[in-house]
């Protein structure tokens, strides 16, 4: 199939669900067990059920045949669904990143957006023909990361990314956060435990401003669906109790953490991000110190180069000393700043990002530069906001 290379290509996904006020997905095995113990069954009851909802991914009570078909009935007599979030739409990019508008599990206020975004992004293989010894799978990447949401919108206003535009619309619950991932999961055909699969916490929201429903999901993708949380990475702007808090939990269940830095002192970050105002790099960074690191564990602090803004040469040397400064192990990962309509900055002139990387490896520092994925359909980093008129 020969597609045009369009500036985006939208497909329909059809069969978007109702608000579900009675999900079961949302509930790990204890609150399953718990449900069906009250109906008056065993609780083993409760690890079929988890199974078949985060395992085998059934979206319809009717298709839960471990289960006997009078509890499926009495379920759906009692008003209870799966409930896991849909993909409603597709954007399809050029490179092969997807971005999709997932149908949440609840509405909030009138008016108030439904959908979040979730990107797929594919990696590896890219373009090679099959040379036949993969057959009986179709599957055209090798590893690949799912970027989710945690909150429909976000109220941290950092003046360069299009989610801030939004403001805060609501939180999305715990089973929307997994949801996004399983629907994904599904759509793409991911095996568990074989595929290569990485999730980052750095779509729509301030996933430490969302804490216990964050968590709640990371508890549900790890405890429920099999994901290691060393192939998670959660993204923060710098939330110093939300840090303080994600530093206790135990290392079982804890995401790798990122922290959004963004600028070389605090004078240049408290323009581009204003809460940095509120908590500035030298208390993020003491609350990051906190956090147990497990072995070869680094922290990645991420740099969105601005034009002019945040790219100089003298900048470089600047996050040079203070990575170094933090003695933490870590990484940088550096990001060309991605446009967006109304957004007052510039793209970094080319060469600059480059220069910028070598510099900060002149110095010693660990340094990646993040390729921008599915830019055209507006599925890069900083440029998640809800299509309004769809
Ligand atoms: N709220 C969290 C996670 C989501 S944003 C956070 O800020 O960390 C994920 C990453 O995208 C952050 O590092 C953010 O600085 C970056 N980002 C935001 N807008 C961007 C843009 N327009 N171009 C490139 N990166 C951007
Ligand atoms: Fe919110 Fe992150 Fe965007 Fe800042 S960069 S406004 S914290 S989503």
């Amino acid at each position: 199939m020969t597609r045009k290379a369009t500036h985006f290509d939208i497909l329909d996904v059809p069969g978007a669900p109702e608000v579900t006020p009675k999900a079961l997905f949302g509930m790990d095995r204890e609150a399953l067990a718990s449900l069906l113990a009250e109906m008056g069954e065993s609780a083993w009851r409760g690890r079929q059920l988890a199974e078949a909802i985060y395992v085998q991914r059934l979206t319809s009570i009717n298709d839960i045949t471990t289960l006997p078909l009078a509890l499926r009935g009495r379920l759906t007599r009692e008003g209870w669904e799966v409930g896991r979030p849909a993909i409603v739409q597709v954007f399809r990019s050029v490179d092969g990143t997807e971005r999709y508008l997932v149908q949440g599990q609840s509405s909030g206020a009138k008016g108030v957006p439904e959908t979040v975004e979730t990107v797929w992004m594919p990696e590896g293989d890219e373009g090679e023909a099959g040379d036949g010894t993969e057959a009986g799978s179709d599957k055209r990447w090798e590893r690949a990361t799912i970027c989710v949401s945690s909150q429909v919108g976000c109220a941290v206003n950092c003046q360069f990314c299009l989610t801030a535009k939004l403001g805060l619309q609501r939180n999305l619950g715990a089973g929307e956060i997994a949801g996004q991932v399983v629907a994904v999961l599904e759509r793409q055909g991911v095996e568990i435990g074989k595929d290569r699969l990485n999730l980052v916490f750095m779509g729509m929201g301030e996933p430490l401003l969302n804490y216990d429903n964050f968590m709640g999901a990371v508890r549900l993708l790890v405890e429920e669906v099999g994901l290691s949380p060393l192939r998670m990475t959660v993204s923060t702007s710098g939330i110093v109790p939300g840090i303080e808090s994600f530093g206790r939990e135990p290392a079982e269940i804890r995401p790798k953490l990122a922290i959004s830095l963004n600028a070389p002192n605090d004078a240049v970050r408290s323009e581009v991000m204003p809460v940095n105002r509120k908590w500035p790099i030298e208390a993020v960074i003491d609350a990051v110190r906190k956090v147990p690191l497990r072995p070869r564990e680094r922290i990645t602090f991420e740099y969105v180069l601005l034009g002019g803004v945040t790219n100089q040469p003298e900048h470089a040397r600047e996050v040079a000393r203070l990575v170094r400064r933090t003695g933490l192990p870590a990484k940088v990962n550096l990001i060309a700043w991605n446009p967006g309509p109304g957004i007052p900055y510039e793209m970094p002139a080319a060469g600059s990002v480059e220069r910028f990387r070598d510099l900060l490896a002149a110095e010693g520092v660990p340094v990646y530069l993040r390729r921008p994925r599915g830019r055209d359909i507006y599925a890069a980093c900083g440029q998640l906001k809800r299509t309004l008129e769809s």
